[in-house]
């Protein structure tokens, strides 16, 4: 699979990291100097399952910093606030199931219990109709559809 991009420490984007001057200058948050990848060792179920999705897959035909977002969500339990992602200091608190969408450019992990979850899944669905969609289940990562996809995260199963 192709090499994730992950997000510095500071929270922006490797690229947004411009050296001048000898100086290196995150130019997004102008707070940091350095780019630090996030740890990224941990590891579970669903994103050992994303990752064997993705291998061979032809999308999405550029990560951008989405895998590292997901990465995020689903491994150390990160939620999305205000447009980005908050990974609270005692994490675990992963979602059980989601809705996984790769989209050509991209992914999104959308959690049905967040309360934007149901108004991103409509988005998606309007503009992304093309997109290959999965469900975790909490325990298998079904390649699904929009129909169906949201039913299986969040239906119970015996
Ligand atoms: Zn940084
Ligand atoms: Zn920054």
């Amino acid at each position: 699979m192709k090499p994730i991009e992950w997000h510095c420490r500071c929270g922006c984007r490797q690229v947004a990291h411009r050296s001048r001057d000898g100086r290196v200058t995150c130019e997004m948050c102008h707070a940091c100097h350095e780019y630090q990848a996030i740890p990224h060792t941990r590891t579970n179920d669903a994103w050992r399952a994303m990752k064997a999705a993705l291998r061979g897959n032809p999308w999405p035909e550029s990560y951008a910093c989405d895998l590292s977002t997901d990465y995020q969500q689903v491994v150390l339990g990160g939620v999305w606030r205000g447009g980005q992602i908050t990974v609270p200091s005692r994490a675990w608190d992963v979602p059980e199931r989601f809705v996984w969408i790769v989209r050509r450019l991209g992914t999104q992990v959308i959690d049905p219990a967040n309360t934007a979850g149901r108004e991103m899944y409509d988005w998606h669905i309007a503009n992304e109709a093309d997109a290959q969609v999965f469900a975790w289940n909490g325990r298998t990562l079904i390649p699904s559809t929009y129909a169906q996809a949201w039913d299986q995260a969040t239906e119970d199963h015996p």
